[in-house]
């Protein structure tokens, strides 16, 4: 298959503005300002049923058509704060294939009605944000951006824009604030940003890995599209692989592949020919799969993968081999999660403090098995009960390793194999 996203892995130097033109490059662009209405655009993006890649997998289209009307002005804000542990593939397309993200976004941006976009860049990629700065002017300096385009009166400009680092601000609300000036936190939700975004008008936000579909879509149609993937969940997925693999990276399959293909086919398998224990499949917010011959034959597709206890998310899938104990990964989590809690909500901030320094004891072996039952009590405290998914996030890791990696506690504490029944875990939905 040739690579849609990645495409500077099939066609050399596509990072140039003059040969990603030669390869049709801003004819979709061209054709939608010069010859389709802004909803058309919409509407074919919507047929194509394109997912939001950046996890809740909600259809690109669907959340385009829901921009106010009756509110002006209107933005499209770029989500390419990409902090996720374990995922490294929006870095990868803009720097590699700038131009087709660029071009993603601009139709966007006409398809709603917007005259300004912003690029939201986690603060670490300030090297990438520069070289952002110089393609977009180029553009500028083509006349493929700014005022006036094709002679007609549709103008728009793209700004980026630098955060400083933190995890929260890959929240949609949290980034819209943290663009604003302000601090970083989530906004209670309703209302949404297609009707109270951006200084509180109209917005949409959408992920990078999203928007660098939409060329492709409209340039070779919506048939095309829907031939990669499944039925629900059509296109390709560009897949991070990490953990103990041999040959980790991003790779670019059909939604629909099976983990299996991913790990052992194109992943060359798991290090030091060990065993493969368990899968996170959406990096560090992700529950963590047995990954036996049911899993490992899953395909990874947004509907599937709940079958087997987890969701796709970003699809950053880690790979995690049997020499790996659960204790030392969720203690790891915590230290994250702890560490990235905005604070504005009780049992996220106290939860995520307790929960590692839980883990931090148990790692340690200074832990009884009351420890571990009072881990999973502060972590079913947490779950459901936070403003935003980072609270839920932080506690997916504890729970489901608790759950289903049982043997790895009860060793840690010195427990034997069964638990007495006083001391039996509580049901916890994961
Ligand atoms: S859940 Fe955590 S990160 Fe989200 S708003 Fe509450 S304290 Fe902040």
């Amino acid at each position: 298959m040739n690579e849609i996203l990645l495409r500077h892995r099939d066609i050399k130097d596509i990072g140039q503005l003059s040969v990603y033109r030669e390869h049709e490059g801003f004819d979709a662009f061209k054709r939608a300002v010069t010859g389709m209405k802004p909803d058309e655009v919409t509407e074919m993006v919507k047929a194509s049923g394109l997912r939001g890649r950046g996890g809740a997998g909600f259809s690109t289209g669907m959340k385009w058509s829901f921009i106010d009307k009756n509110a002006w002005p209107h933005y499209v804000v770029v989500n390419a704060d990409e902090s996720e542990p374990g995922t490294f593939k929006d870095r990868e397309i803009m720097e590699s294939n700038p131009f087709q993200f660029l071009e993603g976004v601009m139709l966007c941006a006409y398809a709603v009605g917007a005259h300004t976009a912003y690029i939201y860049l986690r603060g670490e990629f300030w090297e990438l944000a520069a070289y952002l700065d110089a393609c977009i002017a180029e553009l500028e300096k083509e006349g493929l951006l700014g005022d006036g385009l094709f002679g007609g009166e549709y103008s728009l400009r793209i700004h980026t824009h630098l955060g400083a680092g933190a995890y929260i601000c890959g929240e949609e609300t949290a980034l819209l604030e943290s663009l604003e000036g302000k601090l970083g936190q989530p906004r209670l939700r309703p209302p949404f940003p297609p009707s109270f975004g951006l200084y509180g008008k109209p917005t949409i936000v959408n992920n990078v890995e999203t928007l660098a579909n939409v060329p492709l879509i409209v340039q070779k149609g919506v048939d095309w599209f829907r031939g990669f993937g499944t039925e629900k969940s059509p296109g390709t997925k560009v897949f991070s692989l990490s953990g103990n693999v041999v040959k980790p990276g991003n790779y670019e399959l059909p939604l629909g592949t099976t983990f299996r293909e991913l790990i052992y086919t194109h992943g060359g398998g798991i290090t030091d020919g060990r065993a493969i224990k368990a899968i996170m499949p959406a990096g560090a917010s992700s529950s963590l799969i047995v990954a036996d011959d049911k899993a490992l034959d899953t395909p990874m597709d947004y509907e599937s993968v709940p079958s087997v206890g987890a969701m796709l998310g970003s699809a950053s899938i880690i790979v995690v081999d049997e020499s790996v104990s659960m204790d030392w990964l969720i203690n790891k989590t915590m230290h994250f999660f702890q560490h990235e809690s905005c604070g504005k909500c009780t049992p996220c901030r106290e939860g995520t403090y307790w929960m590692r320094h839980l883990t931090e004891r148990i790692h340690h072996n200074q832990a009884t098995w009351d420890d571990v039952i009072l881990l999973q009590d502060v972590a079913s405290n947490v779950k459901g009960k936070c403003l935003c998914a980072l609270g839920d996030f932080s506690t997916e890791a504890v729970i489901s390793s608790i759950t289903r990696f049982r043997g790895d506690f009860e060793t840690k504490v010195g427990m034997p194999i069964s638990a007495p029944a006083d001391a039996e875990l509580k049901e916890v939905s994961n």
